[in-house]
């Protein structure tokens, strides 16, 4: 991807959709959307949208940049794979929601600390990357407190009986992290997955 996207200089701004269909993985389907809605309609997170992936095509191919960038979408969504296996025409509609979320928070459209799948996902990543699995307290634990103390305090406070359930039940261990056995060789399989991406981001 290119580090940055045209700054619009008129409300409906082709260049956008062009740089999109260029620079977001899958941006170059995006021209096979043929508006049925059937992505939005299967999508079970749509509600929860403020427009859904077919408005949102929409909206990049006349160039709405400011519009969409703005938009909730790209947050709800979980990866359930429904819009992309059901799409007529094999538009890869969840790589470019993410794609379009990625870029949302780069150009400061919408702030990460707003985006609790963002920090969620920074939590998991942290987990990942120092054990080698997620540990079910200290994930949770970062996600909270990444909005703010009180905020920390009072999500710890509403999930306590939750926790307590799981130490019962022994879904929850006490005492250090577990860790995975030969963290070295998952350590370099991120790594490697990392410099992919980045290579890929870079447009190589
Ligand atoms: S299902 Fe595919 S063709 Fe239909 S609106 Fe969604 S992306 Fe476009
Ligand atoms: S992958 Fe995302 S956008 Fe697609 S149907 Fe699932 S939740 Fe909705």
């Amino acid at each position: 991807m290119n580090a940055v996207s045209p700054t619009p200089t008129k409300k409906y701004d082709l260049s956008f959709a062009r740089w999109v269909r260029d620079n977001i993985d899958g941006g170059d389907r995006m021209n096979m959307c043929m508006q049925c809605g059937v992505c939005s309609g299967s999508c079970p997170l749509s509600d929860q949208m403020d427009l859904g992936p077919r408005k949102i095509f929409m909206m990049v191919r006349a160039g709405m940049k400011e519009a969409v960038l703005k938009s909730n979408s790209f947050f709800q969504c979980v990866s359930c794979y429904n819009c992309v296996v059901r799409c007529p025409r094999e538009v890869p509609v969840k790589y470019i929601l993410h794609g379009l979320g990625r870029l949302a928070i780069q150009e400061g459209y919408q702030d990460k600390k707003d985006v609790a799948n963002a920090r969620f996902a920074d939590a998991f990543w942290w987990s990942v990357t120092t054990f080698g699995k997620t540990d079910e307290r200290l994930v949770p634990t970062l996600y909270f407190f990444s909005a703010g103390f009180v905020e920390g305090i009072k999500k710890s406070l509403a999930n306590l009986k939750i926790a307590l359930g799981m130490l019962k039940t022994k879904r929850m261990h006490i005492g250090m992290p577990h860790k995975t056995k030969n963290r070295g060789e998952l350590k370099a399989i991120l790594e490697k997955a990392v410099e992919i991406q980045a290579r890929h981001e870079g447009g190589a």
